[in-house]
């Protein structure tokens, strides 16, 4: 039997159209080494250009255009000169998140041998480990307003909601993560000194969490020293999960420490696959080097690989297909083609070819 997987394709704005090639070139390359079917659909819309013609950032079918697809494949959405970035995100990537239930953000963040490290003596191992963002509730919510706006006695209130059910999927998923890992260490980002109701009540979760998972070891850290420590001793972390806002935080910071922002991948997870998940890279649309060929591909690319890794459950074809982009991306970012990012001077196709090359061979 040969595994098909349907992959809905959306390359969105600015540099998401140059990347987003390169990672079907790596995906294709991947299907026909590792013997698995790909059913790729494309679409222009969740995009700028799509606004421009239609007022809104996607179809109001959207959902059905997408029926029986397995993951969503995003590249980067923004266009900042001709839609404000609240209206493009909100009309597209921020729906996917909500309506797919998409309540794991997971991006692992890693340094490797050959990309700039703005860390002072950090080598290859110091900078492994993975940030588990809840996505859906928190500190994120719209409720609140403001009183008295505009005179002196302006008063404003925006509310955090945390639910039983929105905790403990997060922290389960985390624990599980961990669990599953070779280090087993989980560190829980919190702030219940100075956030004295919703925190204390995070860390209770943990604490019920933690009973069931007795291997983990559980550390729970303020959100202030957790983001010092990301920066000075990086090598703590294996697993690390974090309410929206501190998540959030984290999961820029992290990335941040391990040279350009051109290499970070990133998963918004339904895992009961009840929805299609969607695999993106952490970067934006970067109007500033669009149309020069020269955005690196690769946060692109292994964003692809976690989307097989999480299509196989990691087992079998997807499994290796996900390792064999990962060591791929290694040689390349260690010999090069480099785009500029990293120091070189190669273009977004060089990259894209030399890894698909790469795994083809493998
Ligand atoms: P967001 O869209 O998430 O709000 P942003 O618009 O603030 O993000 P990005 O589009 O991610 O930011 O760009 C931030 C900086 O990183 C820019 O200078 C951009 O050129 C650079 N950059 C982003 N992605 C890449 C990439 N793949 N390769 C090289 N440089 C990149
Ligand atoms: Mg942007």
């Amino acid at each position: 039997m040969i595994n098909t997987f349907r992959i809905a394709a959306i390359a969105g704005d600015g540099i998401g159209k140059e990347v987003m090639p390169e990672g079907l070139r790596v995906l294709r390359a991947a299907a026909s080494r590792f013997g698995f079917a790909l059913e790729l659909r494309e679409f222009d819309w969740a995009s700028c250009d799509w606004y421009a013609q239609h007022g809104q950032m996607m179809p109001d079918d959207w959902k059905e255009q997408l029926a029986g697809v397995d993951a969503v494949y995003f590249g980067a959405v923004g266009w900042p000169a001709t839609v404000p970035d609240n209206v493009s995100l909100w009309g597209s990537l921020l729906k996917f998140r909500r309506e797919f239930d998409q309540y794991i953000n997971l991006r692992p963040v890693r340094l490797f041998e050959g990309a700039p490290c703005p860390l002072a003596g950090r080598k290859v191992g110091d900078i492994d480990y993975v940030v588990v963002r809840e996505n859906t509730e928190g500190e994120y919510t719209n409720l609140g307003g403001v009183m008295f706006a505009g005179t002196e006695r302006e008063i404003v209130i925006q509310e955090s909601v945390f639910s039983r059910h929105g905790a403990d999927r997060v922290l389960r998923y985390a624990f599980e993560l961990a669990n599953s890992r070779q280090r087993k260490a989980l560190t829980v980002a919190t702030k219940s000194n100075g956030i004295a109701i919703s925190m204390p009540w995070w860390d209770a979760r943990t604490d019920e969490m933690a009973r069931q998972y007795p291997d983990v070891r559980v550390d729970k850290q303020h959100i202030d020293i957790l983001c010092a420590r990301f920066v000075l001793q990086p090598q703590r972390f294996d697993v690390v999960v974090a309410t929206n806002l501190f998540g959030d935080i984290l999961s820029d910071l992290g990335p941040a420490t391990t040279g350009t922002i051109g290499l970070a991948p990133s998963a918004n997870l339904n895992p009961e696959r009840q929805f299609p998940s969607l695999f993106e890279p952490v970067h934006g649309s970067a109007p500033d080097i669009y149309g020069r060929r020269i955005a690196n591909p690769i946060a692109m690319i292994w964003s692809g690989a976690l989307m097989l890794d999480f299509l196989t459950q990691g087992q079998g074809s997807g499994r290796a297909a996900h390792d064999a982009i990962v060591r791929a991306i290694e040689d390349v970012i260690r010999s090069g083609p480099r785009t500029p990012d990293l120091g070189g001077d190669a273009h977004t196709e060089d990259v894209g070819q030399a890894i698909a090359n790469q795994v083809k061979e493998f």
